[in-house]
């Protein structure tokens, strides 16, 4: 790929971090001011609960496409952007444009996604 192209994805990348900071901060105390509000009884009470459970997983869940960013990042300045980490074949551009996060062609990604069997969707 060259660098043209690099510093493409990189800035689409760069800003999906952004997005995705602000993101989970805004969600996240949308969350929790939801169970500031004044909750007394017991079914308030577990309310709390959960929106303090929601935000902690949309914490993680954030993190996890952070975390996914700053790979794809350090793979731009590795030199490995872009190539398949299975099977070493390029990646389809207009994959990478639609996911610059992709780690692997999709051929891949369903063949390690039928391995991982349905977990990915069970959350929330
Ligand atoms: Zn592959």
């Amino acid at each position: 790929m060259d660098s043209a192209k690099l510093e493409h994805f990189r800035s689409l990348l760069i800003g999906q971090l952004r997005q995705h900071t602000e993101h989970v901060r805004t969600e996240q105390a949308a969350a929790l001011e939801l169970s500031d509000d004044g909750a007394k009884d017991p079914v308030d009470l577990s309310l709390i609960d959960v929106n303090k459970e929601i935000a902690l997983r949309l914490g993680e869940r954030g993190s996890q496409m952070i975390a996914d960013i700053d790979q794809a990042l350090l793979r731009i300045k590795e030199g490995s952007y872009g190539t398949c980490g299975r099977c070493d074949k390029p990646i389809d551009e207009r994959r990478l444009e639609a996911l610059p996060t992709a780690r692997y062609d999709a051929a891949c990604q369903a063949i390690i996604e039928n391995a991982n069997g349905d977990d990915e969707h069970s959350t929330l």
